[in-house]
């Protein structure tokens, strides 16, 4: 007794050719039964019903893989309250493009942009599909905060469903304030619509989000009768505007009394009864069952479906997870039999492409009656057609290997694995509180990812895990991991809640509240940058910078490069669409094979350091009109990630335009042959220095470079141009520690520059 839509899905679809609109049906009818067959299919009934009536807002938790996000937006479509679209947010943009795929394709639809007909759609950063009739629409959680600033009352929603709660990204966490005050407040913008939120996650412990929003509805409840009773109250705290800044100015009291407090269950749903039940049967959910009933909320399990996985770890400790990976790879190839699909976690593109590469390598060398072996990628700033191919099922005798990062621990389920090979590491941001800086870091996983890796072995059919560390390593792993918000540069997060009207800062509904030095910092992060004016209002800059879909940082460089004095806007969006993907230069692995690119690559490279050794390696390729994988190729140049380049240059170049900071007739017709000069070169630095004046370090007498605020050490990284030059001072864009503290992304200017941007900032 499934949900009975099979009829409704498909109507107005596949425009256009029949034979296309023939095939759209056909395939909607064969993953028809698919979808069926999902753990959550049972629990459509439920879930349509537990949004009805005063419930607005649904906490519902499943394992991954049980078709939450590919279900649920399909479940709500049709429910008398929503009329408008659903939004549907995801943590990264690979997720957000397959399952709006998956879902056009399970309701026999093109995807967005293809088809006005279209209702499902996708929204990410440098690529918008949607089209006028989208109901359904995955964006990235930072796009739905984006389009906040334009309909803060999310008035084209009628369901905003969050998904992925459990990664606990800093942009997660403001759409939950953001939604919390929305759903909570006098929803006076909203014209009598209604809003209903959808909470999903994949790890069970609900019950802090539960409390969250509890807190909420309190608040509002208690400040509705405070209302009534006390017509002299004037401090805003039930003025409408204020369901952001007001209701939040009286917090810290509320919140306390929130706890102490439970929620009445008036008239319990069936669900409630239930969960508390389910609660008492399965202790490791949470030892002390938990009163989670709200005349507001409605809490719903979906019930996994997981093989046994067993574990192997490895006896010593290992210093190469990528070789370590290898062997494995080979291992479970020559023992296992086919089906049987590997996917191994590692850090980041680097690590993913440098395996890729080995693997692919070995496998040259394999007898003839092995199966093959297909090598594939996954990572968020892989192109979507490359992203696309690990859905698709192996070919026969063929072994597929998904060299992934951590994008396939829950956000995308990848079909046919019986291995998982787990390195144990994560790359991670961190603000390093001594730098002033975020930094990416590598660092061991947490005991809650490390499960969540292996259970993606036990999808389909038991499997086995290879955790490449020891048994030991594994109970020294910290038990969860610490939400971003808590360890990362907040400048973005605040210039979101500025530019969104938030006044007061330190009263915003946080689910995990950041310490207040770190608001502070940022505070003044953003002073400096002057995106804020003294009284801590929004400036001209700052709201320019928020609609840039770049940090602050990075947003401010643009905002300076625009300028008519500096006039270096076109360049400086070729620099910073190489910094926005991981690494354009293959990181090669032996010496022979580095000396041939550093020769190769002579001819980019600019004493100037690396920034300019960007800009003039895009102007070559973009040159390049005959072949410019070759070209790339032959400049040990990742040409996917020139791809992504020219893709992000274009979206920059499109934004910058939008903002009027570009005037059309500037982007040239034909790539510019001309390389820049020394004035443009100056001015392309000074713009760098304006938003990363805080990356900056001078050279000391002893040859080492100490940062201009918070005189620490910091050395050139090995991979940068500058590797082992001595200028009076650098700028560096990005910062990385391994066993010491690095500098990426590096220039040299003069210290004169520097003195003069950091004077300017007070
Ligand atoms: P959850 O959100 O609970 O993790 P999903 O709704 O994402 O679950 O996935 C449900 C099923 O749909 C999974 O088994 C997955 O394999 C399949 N699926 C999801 N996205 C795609 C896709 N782009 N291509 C093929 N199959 C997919």
């Amino acid at each position: 007794n499934g949900p009975g839509r099979d009829d409704k899905n498909g109507h107005g679809h596949g425009h256009g050719q029949h034979g296309q609109h023939g095939h759209l049906s056909k395939k909607r009818e064969i993953l028809l039964p698919l979808r069926k067959a999902l753990p959550i299919w049972p629990h459509a009934e439920e879930i349509k019903a537990g949004l009805r009536g005063s419930k607005d807002v649904m906490l519902l938790t499943g394992e991954t893989g049980s078709g939450k996000s590919t279900q649920v937006p399909q479940f709500l479509l049709d429910e008398p309250w929503c009329k408008g679209c659903i939004a549907i947010t995801q943590p990264r943009r690979v997720a957000a493009i397959s399952l709006a795929r998956r879902v056009a394709e399970e309701m026999g639809s093109l995807l967005g942009s293809l088809s006005p007909a279209s209702k499902v759609g996708y929204s990410v950063r440098f690529d918008n599909s949607t089209s006028p009739n989208t109901r359904i629409k995955f964006l990235t959680e930072g796009m739905l905060l984006q389009e906040m600033l334009r309909d803060p009352w999310l008035n084209q929603y009628s369901a905003v469903i969050v998904d992925e709660v459990h990664e606990r990204s800093v942009n997660v966490d403001l759409l939950l304030g953001f939604l919390r005050n929305l759903v909570t407040g006098d929803k006076k913008g909203r014209n009598g619509k209604p809003l209903k939120v959808v909470i999903m996650s994949a790890t069970a412990d609900i019950e802090s989000l539960f409390k969250f929003f509890d807190e909420g509805f309190q608040k509002s409840l208690n400040t509705c009768q405070k209302a009534k009773g006390d017509h002299t109250q004037t401090n805003g705290a039930n003025d409408s505007d204020s369901s952001w800044s007001g209701i939040a100015s009286s917090e810290d009291e509320n919140s306390k009394k929130a706890l102490t407090k439970k929620s009445k269950p008036n008239g319990v749903g069936k669900s409630n009864g239930e969960r508390s039940l389910k609660r008492k049967e399965n202790p490791s959910i949470s030892p002390e069952p938990i009163d989670l009933t709200s005349d507001f909320m409605y809490t719903c399990y979906i019930e996994g479906r997981q093989y046994p996985v067993k574990i192997m770890y490895l006896p010593e400790p290992t210093q190469d997870f990528v070789e370590a990976a290898l062997k494995s790879i080979f291992q479970i190839h020559y023992k296992e039999p086919l089906p049987g699909d590997i996917l191994v976690f590692l850090t980041g593109q680097d690590t993913v492409e440098a395996l890729e590469r080995l693997v692919n390598e070995y496998a040259l060398g394999m007898d003839t009656n092995v199966p093959k072996l297909l090598a594939l990628p996954l990572f968020a700033a892989l192109p979507q057609s490359a992203q696309q191919r690990i859905f698709h099922p192996s070919p026969p005798k063929t072994r597929k290997i998904i060299l992934s990062t951590n994008i396939a621990e829950t956000s995308v389920t990848v079909p046919g694995v019986r291995y998982v090979i787990d390195s144990g590491k994560v790359k991670i941001k961190q603000f390093r509180n001594r730098l002033g800086l975020d930094s990416l870091l590598v660092k061991p996983v947490s005991q809650s990812a490390a499960i969540q890796r292996k259970g993606r072995a036990g999808r389909e059919a038991p499997g086995v895990c290879y955790r490449l560390y020891t048994e030991k390593d594994f109970v020294g792993l910290e038990k969860r991991t610490v939400p971003e918000i808590l360890r990362c540069d907040l400048s973005g997060s605040l210039l979101t809640m500025k530019a969104r009207g938030v006044d007061d800062i330190f009263s915003f509904p946080f689910l995990d509240r950041p310490p207040r030095e770190a608001l502070e910092k940022a505070l003044l992060q953003l002073l400096q940058l002057g995106a804020l004016t003294e009284t801590g209002g929004i400036s001209e800059v700052g709201l320019q910078l928020a609609k840039l879909p770049l940090t602050p940082t990075l947003g401010r460089v643009i905002v300076e490069a625009a300028k008519p004095e500096r006039d270096c806007l076109l360049e400086i969006i070729d620099i910073i669409a190489c910094l926005s993907v991981e690494n354009i230069f293959l990181n090669l692995i032996t010496e022979e094979k580095k000396e041939a690119a550093e020769e190769a690559r002579r001819e980019l490279y600019r004493r100037e350091g690396d920034h300019m050794t960007l800009l003039t390696t895009v102007q070559a390729y973009a040159k390049e009109n005959s072949d410019r994988k070759s070209w790339a190729e032959r400049h040990f140049i990742s040409h996917r990630a020139m791809q992504n380049v020219m893709d992000i240059r274009k979206q920059l170049r499109q934004q910058c335009t939008h903002l009027k900071l570009l005037h059309p007739s500037k982007i040239p017709l034909k790539e510019s042959p001309a390389a820049p000069s020394e004035a443009q070169t100056n001015a392309i630095l000074h713009s760098l220095l304006r938003g990363f004046a805080a990356n900056t370090a001078r050279l000391m007498p002893d040859g080492s470079y100490r940062t201009m605020l918070g005189n620490q050490t910091v050395a050139i990284h090995p991979a940068s141009v500058m590797f082992g030059r001595k200028v009076e001072a650098i700028v560096f864009s990005e910062f990385v520690f391994t066993n010491k503290s690095y500098a990426r992304g590096v220039s040299g200017v003069q210290l004169g520059w520097v003195g003069d941007v950091l004077g300017s900032m007070g």
